[in-house]
């Protein structure tokens, strides 16, 4: 069976890479001429460390990376709205969560990928069609044939269109902001993952490593300045610790963008095609999970090709396994954001927090970092 991933993400990369695990050979196919390390940062959460551990690569993440063994979420002063026991943000194995520069990770699932002839980039894709059960790939400059095809291109999936599913986006009308800042924080903040929660607004940091600060802010529309500069985020932010403002002052570009996600497709696969990552659920980055359920996604995906006689019935398993999680982490996100940045609603969830007890939530993070079968 010849398998073929469109998009060298985090998804499409680590779908080849667990595909290969479980021997089964795959190509993934992108558009990109070169890698390059842009971006900011990103939070890996236990769910998709595990597979990483799976896959052979947690030890290189973390050096790369930071690990983090606190995750909180603070009132301006950065005093915790809750405090949280480390077992709460670990899963039953021990892994914590890992911060990484998106593109540091990239390049590792890349070069893991080249070194085994799993890629090709310079690749765009088209469009495609069936022909005598067998799929024409079209790419700008050649078409190839193929038994299956991962569509893991993206939030904009060219793929998606290709199979005649919706595209349509939800609007959170709040902006996101995000950096990379050259600075060291002090020793206790130096393995803690912070959320800070203001009236309409957010900031989020934590270490990546050495002197290298990944840094969020999240603000409502109506609050953001025309031009998102040093100084614009300082004045959003002067009555926080004074530790934000340092991190935007060491800041260098910063990526802004509204936070959307994609409305729920009523199916994610056709005879020979199945979405995966963002293509198919791509989701508010208010719970930290969108890469985390790609990184799933492949996982699930690279077991249900290897357990079913054929792709349909692979793509069927894959989506009653997924379907519950992926429908609870884009709902959550978008519920979770909508509250967040709505002075009652903020008000509302942090009773929530302060009053649910830590067995429950424990529990509850317990139920989103479980993958089954490892
Ligand atoms: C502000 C923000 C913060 C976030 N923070 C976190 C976080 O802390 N933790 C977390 O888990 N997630 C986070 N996410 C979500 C995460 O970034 C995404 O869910 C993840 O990157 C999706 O990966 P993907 O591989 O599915 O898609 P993408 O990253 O979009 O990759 C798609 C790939 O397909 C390629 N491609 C596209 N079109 C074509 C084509 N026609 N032909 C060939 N190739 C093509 C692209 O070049 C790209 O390489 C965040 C998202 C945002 C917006």
């Amino acid at each position: 069976m010849n398998i073929s991933i469109i998009g060298g993400g985090i998804t499409g990369l680590t779908t080849a890479l667990a595909l290969h695990k479980l021997g089964i050979p795959s190509k993934v196919y992108e558009q990109a001429e070169t890698l390059n390390e842009i971006g900011a940062g990103v939070w890996l959460q236990p769910n998709a460390v595990q597979i990483l551990h799976w896959l052979g690569i947690k030890e290189e993440a973390i050096n790369e990376g930071c690990m983090l063994n606190k995750m909180e979420i603070t009132y301006p002063n950065l005093r915790p709205i809750k405090k949280i026991k480390k077992a709460v943000v670990e899963d039953k194995h021990g892994n914590q969560t890992i911060a990484i520069h998106r593109g540091k990770l990239q390049r590792i699932l890349y070069d893991r990928c080249e070194q085994l002839n799993l890629v090709a980039l310079g690749m765009p894709y088209l469009n495609q069609e069936v022909h005598e059960k067998k799929v024409q790939l079209h790419f700008d400059k050649k078409t190839i044939q193929t038994d299956v095809v991962l569509g893991a291109d993206g939030i904009n999936s060219r793929v998606r269109k290709a199979m005649g599913l919706p595209s349509e986006f939800r609007q959170s009308g709040q902006i996101c902001c995000r950096g990379i800042a050259n600075i060291t924080l002090p020793n206790h903040l130096k393995c803690e993952g912070k959320e800070v929660w203001g009236d309409k607004r957010r900031f989020g940091f934590s270490q990546l490593s050495d002197n290298s600060v990944y840094f969020f802010t999240v603000l409502n529309k109506e609050i953001c300045p025309q031009e998102l500069s040093k100084t614009s985020l300082s004045a959003l932010f002067k009555d926080f610790d004074p530790i934000i403002d340092k991190i935007i002052e060491a800041s260098g570009d910063m990526h802004t963008t509204e936070l959307i996600d994609l409305k729920r497709l009523d199916t994610w696969h056709d005879s020979h095609t199945c979405l995966l990552g963002d293509a198919a659920h791509a989701t508010t980055p208010n719970m930290g999970q969108g890469a985390c359920q790609g990184i799933e996604d492949a996982f699930y995906m690279s077991h249900c090709l290897n357990e079913s006689n054929t792709p349909q019935d692979a793509f069927i398993k894959f989506e009653t396994q997924r379907r519950k999680k992926v429908d609870y982490v884009v709902n959550n996100s978008w519920n979770f954001g909508r509250m967040v940045h709505h002075r009652a609603g903020q008000i509302f969830l942090r009773g929530i927090m302060k009053i649910t007890p830590e067995k429950v939530m424990s529990k509850q993070m317990n139920s989103l970092y479980s993958v089954e079968g490892l």
